[in-house]
């Protein structure tokens, strides 16, 4: 079968993505995967042999939970928690399981997460073409670090089932159902509720995950097509701290779209009182963690971002070529290896924020 065939496009669609592809080798296979967002095809498609792997799809978001709910939902709603970590689609190709980025690139990391440390032989086995989707979570995390209470080094928590080429989702409850039988462990299900008054509960229930620290919701229609998200004011708040503690790194639409977000939830969610705190709030996580930032360099220290990893001592080894193979510059903080397995301390150095705070201390003057 052709890849248009394969995935279902017609030749002329599969042909605007055609030059879009790279490839790349992974153990015995060669593949080729498509990195950017295209209209035709999603972003992080695998295409290998006779197998297509399709991207997760982007997941839309509102401001206003009223709104938001009311205009996307028309019947009732699966809540389940958002949780934050890296994408991971974990899928068995010709026998051999997967452990796949949001990007479309293998991971070596992923991968030996998925066959050593979850036991999918079953599900694979009864669903052969499914890929299992989910978040790898927990601070000893080559990605996305973020603690989470109970999760002590790093933990797969899955989120949907779809079909590898097509890319349909198993209607949420059977995928609960699957998931739990096959011993997965899977993302919170806080609530259900209908698209006319769903909101009310909703806000109840991101309140109680602001309040843990938790990042949010993703809304589910029964089929699992439709999706929604929606987080926290710590999760908003936590991102743009992240983001002001590297603030010449991260892309200013980033910073800027977060703050839309507060200021959106503080209309739709806050009293006076709470206004103030949440403007107290947030000028703290802006602020504090960019003086912190330009102190620090100020100090003689380089800002970069730290990651640990705990995996036998060869996967450390892949991981890491892995990460400098898409360009990051990496420095060894700590390694100890033990007989099977090796920790490693590392961080991804960022140029932009030291050069610029070091340029801006100095003196120099900036063009604006
Ligand atoms: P995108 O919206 O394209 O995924 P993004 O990187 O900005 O882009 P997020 O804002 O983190 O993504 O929100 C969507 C992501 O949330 C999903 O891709 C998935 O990795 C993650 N996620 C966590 N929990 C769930 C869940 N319960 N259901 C679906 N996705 C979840
Ligand atoms: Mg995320």
């Amino acid at each position: 079968m052709n890849p248009h065939e394969l995935l279902g496009l017609d030749n002329a669609a599969f042909e605007r993505v055609a030059d879009h592809l790279q490839t790349r080798r992974f153990e015995e296979i060669k593949y080729q995967f498509l990195p950017d967002y295209h209209r035709q095809l999603e972003r992080g498609t695998v295409l290998t042999g006779q197998t297509a792997v399709r991207g997760f799809p982007k997941v839309p978001r509102t401001l206003m939970l009223e709104g938001g709910i009311a205009r996307h939902f028309e019947d009732e709603i699966y809540v389940e928690e958002k949780l934050n970590g890296y994408n991971t689609r974990i899928a068995r190709i010709d026998g051999v399981t997967y452990g796949i980025l949001r990007s479309g690139r293998i991971c070596p990391f992923t991968t030996w997460y998925a066959r050593d440390r979850l036991d999918l032989e079953d599900i694979f086995d009864a669903y052969p073409e499914q890929v299992l989707c989910g978040e790898m979570i927990g601070p000893d995390n080559p990605y996305t670090p973020h603690s989470y209470p109970g999760v002590e080094s790093l933990e797969f928590r899955a989120f949907d089932v779809r079909h590898r080429e097509s890319g349909v989702p198993m209607a949420v409850t059977t995928r609960r159902t699957v998931l739990e039988a096959h011993a997965i462990p899977q993302v919170e299900h806080l609530a259900t509720v209908s698209p006319t008054d769903g909101h009310e509960i909703v806000a109840k229930v991101i309140e109680d995950l602001d309040q843990t620290g938790r990042e949010g919701i993703i809304m589910k229609s029964p089929c699992g097509t439709k999706q929604l998200k929606y987080t926290t004011s710590s999760a908003n708040q936590g991102d743009l701290a992240f983001a002001f503690s590297l603030p010449f790194d991260y892309g200013q639409a980033f910073m800027f779209r977060r703050l839309i977000r507060e200021g959106f939830q503080s209309v739709e969610f806050d009293d006076d009182a709470a206004r103030r705190e949440r403007a107290t709030s947030l000028g703290e996580a802006i602020l504090t963690s960019m003086t912190d930032a330009i102190e620090a360099v100020d100090a003689g220290e380089r800002l970069a971002e730290d990651h640990a990893v705990t995996a036998p001592p060869a996967v450390v080894d892949d991981l890491l070529n892995h990460l400098r193979e898409m360009g990051l510059r990496l420095d060894i903080v700590e390694d100890v290896s033990q007989v099977s397995e090796r920790h490693v301390n590392f961080r991804k150095i960022v140029q932009s924020s030291n050069d610029k705070i070091d340029h801006y201390l100095d003196g120099a003057i900036v063009k604006e």
